[in-house]
């Protein structure tokens, strides 16, 4: 297979730095997640501007892998897409009271419910909009975060049974979210595995024939069958990182985002040079310094200072010193190196470069927090069949 070589395309450019995003990789990664989870439904979570590669690219890429549904966080991301072009279904779980429910109705995003009251909200919203809201009933199955518990869940679902009566809404599905599917093994999977399947029978009890059943996140779609139900949320994933501590998938998947900066400066410091705010990095002997111009304000983590790595013509260099908030500083040692050379700070290991896992070691943290950090400064650019 040849990998397109992202270094060379930013060496033509004059950009400071640019994140480069493979789109195919995500239409790929979808393709190869939906043939694991055998045909299931796939959502494509595109939530925090697509973990940082760029809302409307993802879902375009996503769409085209073969994921039926999006997902998202807050409704004007929801109404982001649809204002994108976007006509295919979108859900939308998270929401404070006020929120322009009336749109998302108007616009066909379907809308989670956690509680009784936000359920009377979202009905209202749809008797003034005179269009029916499709609903996705969360259940807090043992996740701790959003949901009815399971005490609550009997009064949402009798409520929602009444809202689907009267027309105002109609369920299309019930969820819920698991604390532990990145270790498969936790007892908590399976208790609320079953916790969720007692809570679906509540709903179809009352009379509720929600058609998508769903519960794994991309951790569980990797290692948890018996979590797929009718459709699974796909995120870290379809961006190409491991939701795994060990930063391995037993699904091949494929880097999207390559994050490339251009040496700023590259000179010969005597050896004792101390490098960067504090001096917590001292060169032992006289060595080539390169300044790296992105920092914190870029998304670069200031935890990884003295430990992240980056890759200049075809080697690893670790941090040298403090990450700024603009630039960073790698001790070269003897090697060649000229200003404007392009920096690979994570993108594919396959090329022997830093993979946004590597980062989140360095920095004690996730892969998903190195991709959706990246700033707004850092200008994004688009390869693939749907750029
Ligand atoms: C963000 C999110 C996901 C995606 O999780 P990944 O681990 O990135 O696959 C799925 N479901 C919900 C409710 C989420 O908030």
């Amino acid at each position: 297979m040849s990998l397109p070589s992202f270094s060379d395309n930013v060496s033509r450019a004059t950009l400071r730095a640019e994140a480069l995003i493979d789109l195919d990789a995500i239409s790929a990664n979808v393709s190869r997640l939906k043939a694991h989870v055998q045909g299931r439904d796939v959502l494509a979570v595109v939530k925090a501007d697509g973990y940082g590669h760029g809302i409307i690219q993802s879902a375009r890429a996503a769409r085209a892998g073969g994921a039926s549904w999006l997902g998202v966080a807050l409704i004007d991301e929801a109404l982001h897409l649809r204002e994108a072009g976007d006509t295919g279904p979108i859900l939308s779980w998270l929401a404070v009271p006020g929120s322009p429910y009336a749109e998302a109705i108007a616009a066909g995003v379907e809308l989670a419910a956690y509680s009784a009251s936000q359920l009377d909200e979202i009905a209202s919203a749809a008797r003034q909009v005179g269009r029916r809201a499709g609903i996705h009933l969360k259940l807090d199955s043992g996740l701790g975060r959003g949901g009815a518990t399971p005490d609550e869940w009997g009064h949402l679902v009798k409520g929602a049974a009444a809202a689907q009566e009267s027309g105002a809404i109609e369920v299309t599905g019930v969820f819920s979210h698991l604390a532990c599917a990145d270790e498969p093994e936790h007892p908590s999977v399976k208790a609320q595995t079953i916790e969720f399947e007692a809570g679906v029978g509540q709903a179809v009890e009352v009379g509720l024939e929600p058609s998508h059943l769903h519960l794994a996140n991309s951790a569980a779609t990797l290692a948890l069958p018996d979590t797929w139900l009718t459709m699974v949320r796909l995120g870290i994933s379809l961006y190409g990182v491991s939701p795994f501590a060990d930063g391995q998938s037993p699904v091949p998947l494929e880097p999207a985002m390559t994050l490339v900066a251009r040496l700023a400066l590259v000179k010969r410091v005597p050896t004792g040079h101390g490098i960067s705010y504090g001096h917590t990095y001292t060169t032992t002997r006289a060595s080539t310094l390169g300044l790296v111009p992105v920092g914190y304000a870029d998304g670069i983590p200031r935890h990884a200072s003295g430990r992240g790595e980056v890759f200049v013509r075809g080697q690893r260099f670790r941090i040298a010193g403090r990450v700024c908030m603009d630039q960073f500083v790698i001790d070269l040692g003897d090697a060649e190196a000229a200003a404007g050379d392009p920096v690979v700070i994570f993108g594919d290991p396959r090329r022997g470069e830093p993979s946004a896992h590597d980062w989140a070691v360095a920095a004690d943290t996730i892969g998903y927090e190195i991709v959706t950090r990246i700033g707004p400064r850092v200008p994004r650019s688009y390869a693939g069949a749907v750029a």
